[in-house]
């Protein structure tokens, strides 16, 4: 896991961000359906869920398919019935990113019309043969930047990342910046196989669902600066975020479909919720144990603690927890 970030001094780790008067507070979940779901993606869901909850805030649910390559067929379906199980109740309908492809091609349109998307022909392989590594894979060495050479098709659409750090704040990790050009470039808007990259069609979804609160995995820290410069160059709003730490297996793996994690069991949702609510620093009462969903979720609203969420990137669970 990337830990190029950088600590700002003076964090102030656990005020809420103030949401912009007039501006009803949101969160979300944003599960992108690859399986079915296990205990890393509710310690997320949950989190989303209560910080929305405790303050009065609307919850939404979004399915990130666009990646249909990755998903996997029933495993939305299969992620909203685990999440009324475990009685994560979420208002509107959910969103589905692949019936909103239209918004998303616009907005590329646009910022290539203004000059901040490009288009670029090079293969994998031609990146790998001059590019230096970043904190995430290979750093673009700009090749079509001034167009794309003769005779050579366009294949994907980047960023033209401009130099200078992003300094956001995040109300667990604190204070932190990125300079993008410098650690990740000039990254992917819409991939050689036509699918939008999930860091635009995020910021685009975030914005048009009006989310004023991003609580995720943590594993979306080092994402974080690059959203926040398509958000400035898109003239959108910026939500606060809160990255809480991610459930990793003994050799330090995320949990997921391909470290076998176990499927949540919903006849065990009590039990379940509760190492989650541990998991994220709160503290139940020893008399909640039997107690239903529900009863869990009212004490994890009214006692919802950020300040009590570990501040740590990931942390190890047992293999067989849910
Ligand atoms: N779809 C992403 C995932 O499942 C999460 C996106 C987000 O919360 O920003 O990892």
């Amino acid at each position: 896991m990337a830990t190029r970030l950088h600590s700002l001094p003076m964090a102030d780790h656990t005020a809420p961000a103030p949401a912009a008067s007039g501006v009803t507070p949101r969160g979300r979940f944003a599960p992108s359906p690859t399986g079915p779901l296990h205990f890393g993606s509710l310690v997320s869901a949950l989190a989303s869920y209560l910080d929305a909850r405790s303050r009065g805030a609307q919850w939404l649910v979004r399915i990130e398919d666009l990646d249909q390559p990755r998903a996997r067929p029933g495993a939305a379906a299969g992620i909203l019935r685990t999440l009324q199980a475990f009685g994560l109740d979420w208002d509107q309908s959910v969103r589905y990113q692949s019936k909103e492809q239209e918004r998303y091609a616009a907005a590329l349109a646009r910022m290539i019309r203004a000059g901040h998307a490009y288009a670029c022909g090079c293969s994998r392989s031609e990146i790998a043969r001059t590019a230096r590594r970043g904190i995430e894979g290979l750093i673009y060495p700009g090749t079509c930047r001034q167009g794309v050479a003769a005779g050579r098709a366009p294949r994907a659409f980047r960023l033209r990342v401009t130099a200078g750090e992003i300094a956001f704040q995040d109300a667990v990790f604190g204070a932190l910046r990125q300079d993008v050009a410098a650690e990740i470039g000039d990254f992917v808007l819409k991939r050689a196989d036509g699918i939008f990259a999930y860091q635009l069609a995020v910021v685009l979804d975030d914005a048009d669902q009006s989310i004023s609160e991003v609580v995720r995995g943590a594993d979306l820290l080092d994402s974080t600066a690059r959203q926040m410069l398509l958000q400035r160059l898109l003239g959108l709003p910026a939500p606060a975020y809160l990255h809480v730490p991610v459930a990793v297996n003994a050799a330090g793996a995320k949990l997921s479909k391909t470290t076998l994690a176990r499927p949540l069991d919903p006849l065990r949702a009590g039990a379940t919720l509760l190492a989650a609510l541990r998991f994220l620093g709160q503290c139940p009462p020893p008399e909640l144990a039997g107690a239903s969903a529900t009863e869990i979720l009212c004490w994890g609203i009214a006692h919802w603690d950020r300040g009590a969420i570990p501040r740590r990137r990931a942390i190890a669970v047992q293999s067989d927890v849910g």
